[in-house]
């Protein structure tokens, strides 16, 4: 078994002495695998001096500079890509295969094309008298959650890197070995020390650092319940935030519209990473008429998803996290039972492996949408199927949780689709099946959080505006 007890400061691994120890086991066989010791408030005080002590030489860099380290460590990345997949999978619980596309391929990605935007980004630009300059806001904080771990990490890390920012990350300790392979990578890509500073800790750890006077951001990615407690904090020093949380994200059909084919995409998207996926589409929204059609097509797609052996060729999907996360899905299901909606697969009776986090994909149809089932954010495999009578009553079910992430349209025509997307309180919208765009803005609407990621608009998160007027 792995022992993981060490921080990246100021570019020097520090080995942590005493403090709580953290188990991680494999999802899928419930061995032990690594054990992660968490740091305190004098390390994020230690990475937080690091990581001001480097800002002055780093943003004084040229964005083009700091881009060439950015690229330096996507190499780094994929000369570890492999064992990245591996090791995702086994603590996340996602089939290896997927695991290395989404989880690692994309990361590596959206390194390259964050550094790409050096050469287009208008670091400098004129209003009439003023010269703006976009000055990097500071030292950064960013926490990010488990379930996507290089990936929350790169979306943060990447564009407050190229815009000038050092950065103290505290990633997940309940995944924590992608953390590992990034700190080998920055020694491989010769980043400068204390420009990018990497601590091992929990709550405790974030909190210190979400309440450091020299943390000038927070970015935040994870449960809507921490981080409502992160922005009160950071608003006491007026600290810049950008939060990415929770969703429960609505495909809507409308009439027309391709029903089997909605069933199929809306079966994938819920069921990715098990259902551990923030902009998972976890609610199906379809006409009355259109439910015992819906029904059979449902049946059919989630019979087609393999649950199994995160490694197997054929899985599509494999265990949850740990133990805390399939009891937090088996609570859920055991309400829904309790209230007698129409099970239209799984259950938390359906059988699963003996060993692992497993929880067989279920659809639970006919949820009202005042129930718990319509409005929170299950975090595991499980759609829920809500019927309209009409195209407002559709967009009013869409939009009638509290939280705004992510939304698909299905439509007869695209125009059409287009339109209803443009009813909906969603930060990122597909009609028709329309694929990812990493180059597009991704954040939420309400108490999915403020703020956005990816592309240009990323990088906006880390800029401050200075306008300075010229005679
Ligand atoms: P979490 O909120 O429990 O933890 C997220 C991070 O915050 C972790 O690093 C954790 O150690 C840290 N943390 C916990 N308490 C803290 C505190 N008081 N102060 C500072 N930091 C603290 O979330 P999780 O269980 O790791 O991740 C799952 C959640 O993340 C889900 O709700 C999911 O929707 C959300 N998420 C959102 C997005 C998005 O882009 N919108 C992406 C992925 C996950």
């Amino acid at each position: 078994m792995k022992q993981l007890s060490e921080h990246y400061i100021d570019g020097a691994r520090r080995s942590i002495e005493g403090g709580e120890v953290v188990r991680v086991l494999d999802a899928a066989t419930e061995a032990p695998r690594v054990d992660v010791r968490l740091g305190g408030a004098a390390d994020a005080d230690a990475a937080v001096r690091a990581a001001t002590k480097a800002a002055h030489a780093w943003q004084t860099l040229s964005p083009g500079a700091r881009a060439q380290y950015l690229l330096a460590l996507a190499d780094a990345l994929e000369s570890r890509a492999s064992e990245l997949a591996e090791d995702i999978s086994r603590e996340v619980g996602m089939p290896l295969k997927l695991s290395r596309r989404i989880q690692v391929d994309a990361p590596i990605a959206a390194w390259r094309a964050t550094a790409a935007l050096a050469d287009d980004f208008a670091f400098v630009r004129q209003v009439a008298h003023s010269r703006i300059t976009m000055a990097p806001v500071g030292v950064v904080a960013a926490i990010t959650p488990w379930n996507y771990p290089l990936h929350q990490i790169t979306g943060k890390v990447a564009p407050a890197l190229l815009a000038g920012c050092t950065v103290v990350l505290k990633p997940s300790e309940l995944a924590p070995s992608a953390t590992q392979h990034l700190i080998a990578a920055c020694e491989a890509a010769q980043l400068p020390a204390g420009v990018l500073n990497i601590v091992s800790g929990g709550a405790a750890l974030g909190a210190a650092l979400v309440s450091h006077p020299d943390v000038r951001m927070v970015s935040f990615t994870g449960s809507t319940a921490v981080g409502r407690k992160v922005a009160a904090t950071a608003a006491g020093d007026m600290k810049r935030v950008s939060m990415e949380l929770g969703g429960k994200s609505a495909a809507v059909v409308l009439p027309g519209a391709d029903l089997q084919k909605a069933v199929k995409a809306t079966v994938a998207s819920c069921f990715l990473n098990s259902g551990q996926t923030c902009s998972a589409t976890t609610r199906l929204i379809v006409a009355r008429e259109a439910y015992p059609e819906c029904r059979a097509w449902l049946e059919q797609a989630v019979a087609a998803m393999t649950l199994g052996d995160p490694a197997g060729a054929n899985t599509r999907i494999g265990p949850l996290l740990s133990a805390t996360q399939r009891e937090r899905v088996h609570a859920h299901l055991a309400e829904a039972e309790r209230a007698g909606f129409d099970r239209i697969a799984g259950g938390p009776d359906a059988p699963v492996p003996a060993h692992g986090f497993f929880v067989a994909p279920t659809v639970y149809g006919n949820v009202p949408a005042d129930s718990r089932l319509a409005n929170e954010e299950v975090f595991g495999p499980v759609l829920a199927v809500q019927c309209y009578d009409t195209v407002e009553e559709a967009i009013a079910l869409a939009n009638g949780t509290p939280y705004g992430l992510a939304a698909t349209v299905w439509a007869a025509d695209d125009a059409t689709g287009a339109r209803v997307a443009d009813a909906l309180r969603a930060g990122q919208v597909d009609v028709n099946g329309a694929r990812f765009n990493p180059a597009a803005p991704f954040g939420g609407f309400g108490l999915s959080g403020m703020g956005r990621e990816g592309g240009v608009f990323g990088l906006e998160e880390f800029v401050e505006p200075r306008a300075v007027q010229l005679p």
